[in-house]
């Protein structure tokens, strides 16, 4: 209890204006790849880190962490908060194995049956978990837009539960014209629909006035082959360029979109998009599940990014991408909890290793050149994200957002009664022996909230969460 009464503030909401500085000193922080004691961060009235180092003689932390390790806040690069709703839905299957397709169906049941106060809640909800699960930054991949016919209620809604949270947001605005490539939008599809490129890009337009400009931000979306034109794609792509913004779009999540797009285009998605985009680090491909070696190598080549889902992929028993290839051609995945079945970053990391090890019957698969896992895991999970999202967090270092996880070095799940769990081993512990109980609390912009301790659900309360501005 006294870290978070350390840890309380001024009691303000986060969402918009300027937090006090700050000098945070954790017993342990997260930096050069490694923990290291004796650490302080200066964090700004407007939330940007400005020094990162050992304490100075004689100055005092304005907010001291002992028995806590700082992380840069994770960073969740593809998400849909409304398929929160889907969970413990789809999973039973009366008429034998289901699919990704399949799923889909009930998918699109969910989509067509919300609301706004359902939209909103379900963003809220998801949100929350996320912030709960050490993620301080989303990348909001929103292709369900339309509450009725020609509105886009739901883009806003999205924003305000979002600036509710505290998280901050990349409102990643879909462009979806087809229901598959050629066909037009059927049933629930005509709630994610983009009638043209001049009626999304004056969407985004007017979206980009109802920003919370400390938190919020707008990058853009093609949502797949299989929903956008090639043609539209390449203006999209070239518009996004000439604005700054990056463009993400589902990539090979499934055998059969490589199937039609070669049945359409005669080349698979991923070598129809390195032919005809500039490919860049502000191209992030989501999934890369079936994607070609050869077809890889040319993206990874060009500059763009791969964001895995590892629990959603498992979850939707879409496959298992390619790794070892990846990170051999010096690839750095970013992750997403995309379906949001399960919010959980470090479940995520660990079954980014996990699944590889499973598949491919050896250890350590995306161990970096030292020998170690944790460093490019939690690579995975904040600076390769970052680049993904193109903002500046994921690092705690000047001229980065002072957004951070904070770890409970008490966590019962960290502890080892044996040997102790040395400042080498705890970023391996934390990943492969961890959740959210070990997670104290998140801080977005130099503002924090505190997650509910062990006291307060001992006592059965619900240990409902604090959002506070100092
Ligand atoms: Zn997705």
């Amino acid at each position: 209890m006294d870290e978070e009464k350390a840890m309380d503030g001024d009691g303000k909401r986060s969402g918009g204006g300027t937090a006090p500085g700050q000098i945070i000193a954790a017993e342990l922080t997260w930096v050069g790849d490694r923990f290291e004691a004796g650490i302080q961060v200066v964090v700004d009235g407007g939330g940007w880190i400005t020094e990162v180092g050992p304490a100075p003689v004689g100055r005092s932390p304005t907010r001291s962490l002992p028995g806590k390790a700082l992380l840069p806040g994770f960073v969740n690069v593809h998400s849909h908060t409304f398929q929160r709703g889907m969970r413990g839905r789809g999973e039973t299957f009366p008429a034998g194995a289901g699919n990704f397709w399949s799923w889909r169906e009930a998918m699109y049941e969910l989509a067509e049956g919300l609301d706004v106060a359902g939209v909103h809640a379900l963003a809220v909800t998801a949100f929350t978990e996320m912030r709960r699960a050490g993620i301080t930054t989303v990348g909001e991949f929103h292709y369900l837009h339309h509450a009725g016919e020609g509105d886009y209620a739901f883009d806003e809604v999205v924003l305000r539960a979002a600036a509710e949270v505290g998280i901050r947001l990349v409102l990643l605005e879909a462009f979806y014209r087809t229901g598959k490539i050629g066909s037009p939008l059927l049933g629930a599809q005509r709630r994610f629909g983009s009638p043209d490129l001049a009626t999304y890009w004056r969407q985004m337009d007017h979206l980009a006035g109802l920003l919370d400009p400390a938190l919020q931000s707008l990058g853009t979306v093609a949502h797949s082959v299989r929903a956008v034109p090639l043609g539209e794609i390449i203006e999209l792509h070239a518009e996004a360029r000439r604005r700054g913004m990056v463009l993400h779009l589902h990539v090979e999540e499934q055998r059969r979109e490589i199937e039609d797009c070669l049945a359409a285009y005669g080349e698979t998605p991923t070598a129809l998009l390195c032919d005809r985009l500039p490919i860049c680090p502000a191209v992030t491909a989501v999934h890369c599940t079936h994607t070609a070696p050869e077809d890889m190598e040319r993206y990874l080549e060009a500059g763009g990014n791969v964001c895995i889902c590892p629990l959603t992929e498992a979850n939707l028993g879409d496959g298992i991408p390619d790794l070892p290839l990846i990170h051999a051609r010096g690839g750095e995945v970013c992750l997403g909890t995309d379906s949001n079945a399960r919010i959980s970053m470090l479940e995520e990391i660990r079954w980014l290793e996990y699944v590889q090890r499973l598949a491919r019957e050896r250890r350590g698969v995306l161990r970096d050149d030292a020998g170690t896992l944790g460093a490019p895991l939690l690579a995975a999970a904040t600076r390769a994200g970052a680049r993904a999202l193109g903002l500046p967090v994921g690092t705690i270092a000047p001229g980065h957002h002072g957004d951070f996880t904070v770890i409970d070095l008490a966590a019962p799940t960290l502890a080892n009664p044996v040997s102790g769990t040395p400042a080498a081993a705890l970023a391996p512990a934390l990943i492969f022996g961890c959740a959210e109980e070990a997670i104290a609390g998140t801080c977005v912009g130099g503002r924090w909230r505190i997650a509910p301790t062990d006291a307060a659900l001992a006592h059965g309360g619900v240990g409902s969460e604090r959002v506070d501005g100092g």
